[in-house]
This record gives C-alpha cells, sequence and structure tokens, in this order.
C-alpha cells in the first residue's frame, strides 16, 4: 500500500494517460548556450523521464523572434528548426516519458531593445522599455502561438504549455496594470482577457485532439493593478471552453514584491489562489510553488485544491524523485532546498543552471556514473556537506568508506544554517545525507576525532588507501582591540548548540560585525520569525497578501513588525551591505531586516569594544554603538592542522570544502567538488 495514492494514480488527459500526477514544471536552464547543447538537453530530460516523471515541460520558446527572453534566446517558429527539436523528444520517448513545449512571449521582459508589450508601459526589473503592438500585431502573434504549436506537434512533444503568468506577455494583457489599450485587447475584463482566449482557441484549431493544450495561468498576479481572483476564475472558465486540456498555476509576476518560490516561503503556501481556478474549472489543475516532497504533493491533491503537482527546481536536485515516491523510498529523495543558489542565481547571472544539493543537474554528460574498476579504502574526515557528499559518491562507485568526525551528528555547519529563519529545508538535506551515508554502505564514526599520527599509520599499514580531508573552516580572528571583552561572541555561539557560548545570553542591542552570507543569516535569526517561514497564513499576513483575493493583484497592507531586538550591522566596505547575496533571494532577507528596523552601515573600522560598547569610526567619525551584545560573523579561514600534520608525515592527503577554499565556503561548492573528487577514482 502506497501513502501516496492520489499521487500515484493515473490521469486521462487528452490523448494521454499519465501514469501519475508529477510534472516536472519549466525551467530556463541556459543549456543552449553549453557545448553540445542538443546532447545535454536530451540527456537532461532523459533522465528526469527515466525517473518516472509523468509529464515534462521544457523551458520557454518563443513563438516570434521579440518574445525571447534575452537576444539569441530560444524561439520556434520555423520548420529548418525542428531538428534541434526531435533528439530532445526522442531521448525523452525512449526513456518512457512525455514532453511538452513550453511557448513563451516575454513581452516587456524581453531583455532586448525590440521588446513588446500591449501599452509601452516599461518593467521596473527590465532597462528595455517596450513598444505597444498594433491591433493587426496582437492578431499575427496569436497566429504565431499557433504555428509554434503546430512545429511542436511536428516535433513529437505531447502537448505545449500556453504561458500566462509571471508577468510575461500574455500576462500583461490582463492586468489593467500593464494593459491600457482601447481596442478590442484592452479596457474592461472581456477586452484584456482576449488575447490568452484568442490564444487557445488558435492553438487548438492547429493541433490534434490528442495533443495536450495546457495553460498556464496567473493565479494571484502580487502586483497592484492585476487581476481579481473572480477574474482568474473567469479567465480559467474562459480557457476551457477555448479549448485547453489542463490549466498550470504561476503565482505573481517576477518584479512583484513578494517572494513567492525562495526558501522563506511555506511550502505549498498558495492553496487559495491555486483553488480558486480549480473551483471554476472541469479540466485538471496543476498546483505549483514550494511543492518539494510526495507528502505536500498527496497532501494538496487530497485536499481537492488540485489534481496534480508541477515540480521544477525538485527535479533539478532529484531526477529520480517520482520513481522513489512510487518505490516507497521517499527518504532517499534529494529534496530540493528551494535556496535558488544554483539554478536561479545562475540563470539571472547568465551561468547555466544546476543545482547546489545535485551537481550533476544540467551536466548529465560530463558524469561517469559506473563502478569503479579498482576498490580502494578512504579515511574521510568531516561530516559536513563536502565530507558527507565525498563518501557517499565514493561508496556509491563500489569503494570502502569511513567517515569520521569529533562531533556527535552530522552536519558540519549545516546545523547553524538549519536554525535561521527560512532555512528548515537545511533538515531535508541533513536527512538525505544521513539515509545516503546508510543506504552506501558508509562507515560513520561519529565523535571520533581522527589524529594525523592514527591516519598516518592507517595508510602505511594499507587500513586506507586514500585521506580526503573535509575538515571545513574556523571564524577568522578579526584582531579587534577589546574583542576578548564578555559581550562579545562569535556567530557559533549564536547558531551553534546553545545560544550564549562565551558572552552569556543575546542581549537586546546586538551589534554584528560583518555582513557576508553569515552575518545577514545571524541578524534574521536575531529579529526574524520562524513561524512566518513555516505557517502560509503567518506569512501572507507579514507580506500583505489578500488570501480572499478581492482587491486586484490580491495585495494588501503588510502586517506591522515588532522586533525582539535592535541589531546593527557593520562591514568595513564602502559598498552597499549583501551585495553578493543571491540574486533572487537577497531582496528577500534585506526587506525582512529593513522591516525588523535592523541598520546597516558600512566603511566602518573598528577602534575597540569595551564595557560602553562598539566604538567605530565612520568618514572620520568616531561613533560609539551601545550594544549589549556583539556578534562577530568576520569570515572564515580553512581549518588545516589535519592536513599540515599529514603532509609532515608524508601522506598527501586530498582537501575539498571549505577546508580547501574557505573564502569561498558554502554548501554548493562543496557537494560540487567533493562529487567531481569522487568520480576520479
Ligand atoms: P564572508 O561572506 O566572507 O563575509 C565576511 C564578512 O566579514 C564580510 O562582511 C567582511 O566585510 C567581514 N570581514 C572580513 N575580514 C574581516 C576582519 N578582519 N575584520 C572584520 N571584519 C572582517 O564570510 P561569511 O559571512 O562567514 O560567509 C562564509 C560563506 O558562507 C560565504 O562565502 C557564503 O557563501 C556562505 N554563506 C552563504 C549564505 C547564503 O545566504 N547564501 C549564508 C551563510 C553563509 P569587510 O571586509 O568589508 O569588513
Ligand atoms: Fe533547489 Fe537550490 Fe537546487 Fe535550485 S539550487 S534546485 S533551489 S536545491
Amino acid at each position: 500500500m502506497t501513502s501516496y495514492p492520489r499521487l500515484l494514480s493515473p490521469l486521462q488527459v487528452a490523448g494521454v494517460t499519465l501514469p501519475n500526477r508529477m510534472v516536472m514544471g519549466a525551467m530556463h536552464t541556459r543549456l543552449e548556450t553549453m557545448d553540445r547543447p542538443i546532447e545535454r538537453l536530451a540527456a537532461f530530460y532523459a533522465s528526469r523521464a527515466r525517473g518516472e516523471i509523468a509529464l515534462i515541460l521544457t523551458g520557454g520558446y518563443a513563438p516570434v523572434p521579440e518574445g525571447v527572453m534575452d537576444d539569441g534566446g530560444l524561439v520556434l517558429d520555423r520548420p529548418e528548426q525542428l531538428g534541434e527539436h526531435r533528439p530532445i523528444t526522442e531521448a525523452v520517448a525512449k526513456a518512457g516519458g512525455r514532453i511538452v513545449l513550453q511557448i513563451l512571449h516575454a513581452g516587456r521582459y524581453a531583455r532586448t531593445a525590440s521588446c513588446v508589450a500591449p501599452s509601452a508601459i516599461k518593467a521596473r526589473i527590465n532597462a528595455f522599455g517596450p513598444r505597444a503592438l498594433t491591433t493587426d500585431e496582437v492578431w499575427k502573434t496569436i497566429d504565431a502561438f499557433a504555428n509554434t504549436a503546430a512545429l511542436a506537434e511536428q516535433a513529437g512533444y505531447a502537448g505545449v504549455e500556453i504561458m500566462g503568468s509571471e508577468g510575461y506577455l500574455i500576462n500583461e494583457f490582463t492586468a489593467a496594470l500593464t494593459n491600457q489599450r482601447t481596442d478590442a485587447f484592452g479596457g474592461n475584463v472581456e477586452g484584456r482577457i482576449k488575447l490568452p482566449v484568442e490564444v487557445v482557441k488558435a492553438v487548438r484549431a492547429r493541433v490534434g485532439r490528442a495533443f495536450m493544450v495546457i495553460y498556464r495561468i496567473s493565479t494571484i498576479d502580487l502586483m497592484d493593478g492585476g487581476m481579481t481572483g473572480a477574474e482568474v476564475a473567469e479567465l480559467a472558465r474562459r480557457v476551457e471552453t477555448a479549448g485547453a486540456d489542463m490549466i498550470n498555476t504561476g503565482i505573481g509576476w517576477h518584479e512583484a514584491a513578494v517572494p513567492t518560490m525562495a526558501a522563506p516561503v511555506p511550502r505549498a503556501a498558495w492553496l487559495d489562489a491555486i483553488r480558486n481556478v480549480k473551483r471554476a474549472v472541469s479540466i485538471p489543475v496543476m498546483a505549483s510553488n514550494r511543492i518539494n516532497t510526495p507528502e505536500i504533493a498527496e497532501e494538496i491533491i487530497a485536499s481537492g485544491a488540485a489534481d496534480l503537482v508541477s515540480m521544477a527546481r525538485p527535479l533539478l536536485a532529484d531526477p529520480d524523485f517520482a520513481k522513489k515516491a512510487r518505490l516507497g523510498n521517499a527518504d532517499e529523495i534529494n529534496t530540493c532546498i528551494a535556496c535558488n543558489q544554483a539554478c536561479l542565481d545562475y540563470i539571472f547571472t547568465d551561468r547555466v543552471a544546476t543545482c547546489l544539493v545535485n551537481p550533476r543537474a544540467g551536466r548529465e554528460i560530463d558524469f561517469v556514473d559506473a563502478p569503479s574498476p579498482t576498490v580502494r579504502r578512504f579515511a574521510v574526515v568531516g561530516g559536513g556537506p563536502a565530507g558527507m557528499t565525498f563518501a557517499i559518491e565514493a561508496a556509491r562507485r563500489g569503494h570502502r568508506v569511513t567517515l569520521f568526525d569529533s562531533a556527535r551528528e552530522l552536519g558540519g555547519q549545516l546545523n547553524m544554517a538549519k536554525k535561521v529563519p527560512g532555512k528548515a529545508e537545511f533538515n531535508e538535506m541533513l536527512r538525505y545525507f544521513r539515509v545516503a551515508l546508510e543506504r552506501a554502505d558508509v562507515t560513520v564514526l561519529l565523535g571520533t576525532t581522527a589524529t594525523a599520527d592514527d591516519l598516518a599509520n592507517s595508510v602505511k599499514t594499507g587500513e586506507f588507501d586514500e585521506v580526503v580531508l573535509a575538515t571545513g573552516v574556523v571564524p577568522r580572528d578579526p584582531g579587534i582591540q577589546g574583542q576578548d571583552h564578555r559581550k562579545v561572541v562569535t556567530y557559533i555561539d549564536v547558531l551553534g548548540q546553545g545560544a550564549g557560548g562565551r558572552g552569556g545570553a543575546i542581549g537586546e542591542k546586538v551589534a554584528i560585525i560583518g555582513a557576508g552570507g553569515i552575518g545577514f543569516d545571524v541578524a534574521e535569526y536575531l529579529v526574524g520569525s520562524t513561524q512566518e517561514t513555516l505557517d502560509p497564513n503567518a506569512f501572507m499576513a507579514a507580506w500583505g497578501v489578500d488570501t480572499t483575493l478581492a482587491a486586484p493583484g490580491g495585495l494588501k497592507a503588510p502586517s506591522k513588525h515588532v522586533p525582539k531586538r535592535s541589531v546593527h550591522m557593520f562591514q568595513r566596505r564602502t559598498e552597499s551591505l549583501g551585495k553578493n547575496l543571491g540574486k533572487s533571494t537577497g531582496w528577500i532577507l534585506k526587506a525582512k531586516l529593513r522591516k525588523a528596523q535592523v541598520t546597516q552601515t558600512a566603511g566602518a573600522s573598528y577602534d575597540r569594544i569595551d564595557d560602553q560598547g562598539l566604538h567605530i569610526t565612520v568618514n572620520g567619525e568616531r561613533r560609539v554603538i551601545d550594544a549589549d551584545t556583539i556578534v562577530l560573523c568576520a569570515g572564515q579561514v580553512p581549518s588545516r592542522a589535519l592536513y599540515d600534520g599529514l603532509t609532515a608525515r608524508g601522506v598527501q592527503a586530498h582537501l575539498i570544502g571549505g577546508a580547501d577554499v574557505a573564502a569561498e565556503l558554502d554548501a554548493r561548492r562543496a557537494i560540487d567538488q567533493a562529487t567531481r573528487l569522487a568520480v576520479t577514482f
């Protein structure tokens, strides 16, 4: 008896029987800019099909050149391009899956000088301003959608998804905010929804009955001047009547000031908006956003809010998500932690997407996963992400691995990260590692300090062939006069086991020295609310979301935040604080800290710490910050004593993670480096 009876039940859509209710949502990957793009895309999608996902949605292809996301972006508008698609559809079919092409016209989000929109109103997030389409051009655009759908059918896709959400062209037509037209495609709601209805009709007319037509609707725009819930429901009904076989759901525009999918958003937060669509139609509806476990997916379907779930990032994290759910091995799923660090942040900074927890994502053809020809014995020291990853990957290749950590629990710095509001998903990462270590048969020795003498002897006696050191980092000593004062603590005292450490309890007036990722994490820990990141109601109140969907765009005034303490952050550099935070998540953290009245000072030099507090100089002016706790978050240095000890004894160990490069220490780099090292043996 499965734990996910609804999730694993089949569903008939158009001419297709989907084997389960799990869909891989559309993602841009920039894979097409890499060497051997088609082979890479085909391998990327085929591995998800082998993992038994019922349906795959491609990243968006524009129906016309001016609809691309940016210069050189994907277009499907001519039969000559079909050669780029057949290897993809054939690879997916061979792997037993089905793939649907998403048609996306970027509208005013197109980062090109030729971008177009319903009206000439520039998006806050685009340097280019759009030109308004003429009525004739709107009809030509409708025809172009139908043309792309017909080409997709010829290429062997199982259907198309018409992208009508996230603030792209179609969504710009449906919202009064961006549609100030006076022709038949503007004005009242009837005029504003005419474009999507006509697109669905035109597409339906050009493809066979068995070919799936999916419409992705914006369930809640999260923009002032967006649609109301009643208007969204009307659009859903009209799209069904126009011939759509299924509706997928989108949440918020890309420029919305409310987070929609990053880790601070509670799981399955958007069900009210999704249920509004589901109630309006009789065709299947897909839920999306912050669905990352089979349990939550099953709950959504059981609640009646949707018939299927669309998961994009979770399929980057684990291509075998659906298969593991079917086999009852959900505890082996490598769960997406919604960090955005290696997917969205890579795409936004012109890099090819991959995944923090799965470096193979998008790089499938670069990794050979066959058993190693020679079995070796490894001693791995350090149970953080680097050490655990190496141990698992090496053991899966057939090697015999022993993992040592002097701590009594696995996880290293992940155990601190998981305590920060909005980072509870790190618990899933720890669960994945624990289960994977066990299933890969790694010998884990916790509370065991591996000394240089012991390791060197083990290598000499042949107990181990290789030593891998993932010994992590230690906090940098900033050398500030008075830093031994009782008021001073390190981030480890705050986020480590039991707050207090050297400095006793954290006071109400806190100064944080250093504003890297950890300085921001500490600030959020000291003023943030975990509840807001776990409970959808608390989240909606804090971010000003109208769950009644009565207001245009679904917005209302956010609740006030009364911070638990006053926190001041400092850095020596003169640039604004948080410049290096993730592009897609840094703004969320900064907005939360602003709301909690956390002050930020750049260009500070630290004169001394004494009973009065923290003495600093900023722009030549001396100031005293009245603080009862001062937290040092001044970066880290590699912990290499063991490496040096082994080198002195003639043993050449492999260094990975923060022990190798502390400045760039993060879980993404640690996991990537450990995986790549493991496949070399
Ligand atoms: P970091 O990012 O290198 O930041 C160190 C901070 O300390 C900087 O603000 C730096 O600014 C300051 N600093 C450096 N030397 C100092 C000195 N001698 N005296 C006083 N201040 C000094 O290091 P981190 O915050 O420890 O983070 C480490 C890594 O963890 C990061 O690279 C990041 O990738 C990862 N991390 C990421 C996240 C995330 O949200 N993505 C969260 C936590 C950690 P000034 O030099 O200007 O003073
Ligand atoms: Fe999920 Fe982070 Fe991987 Fe993106 S990088 S897929 S958010 S775990």
